[in-house]
């Protein structure tokens, strides 16, 4: 089964805060060149949106092919 749920992040808006890498228990994020990367997207938990919800720029939306 192919991943179906998983962050995606907008570049143009995002800060590089790395709110995001620190929040996700699940260590979907990491970081690289002071950018956060979707490094694990098989460990995000379907229809979680914490990282979405934390991110000040709102740079982060979920991929999903079903919604
Ligand atoms: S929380 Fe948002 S603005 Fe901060 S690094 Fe993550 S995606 Fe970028
Ligand atoms: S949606 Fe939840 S599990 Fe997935 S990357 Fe964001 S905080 Fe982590």
């Amino acid at each position: 089964m192919t991943k179906d749920w998983y962050p995606v992040i907008d570049y143009s808006r995002c800060a590089a805060c790395m709110t995001c890498v620190k929040f996700c228990p699940h260590g979907v994020f990491d970081a690289k060149d002071e950018k956060p990367l979707v490094l694990n997207p098989e460990s995000c938990i379907d229809m979680c949106r914490g990282c979405a919800k934390i991110c000040p720029e709102k740079a982060i939306t979920h991929h999903s092919s079903s919604k």
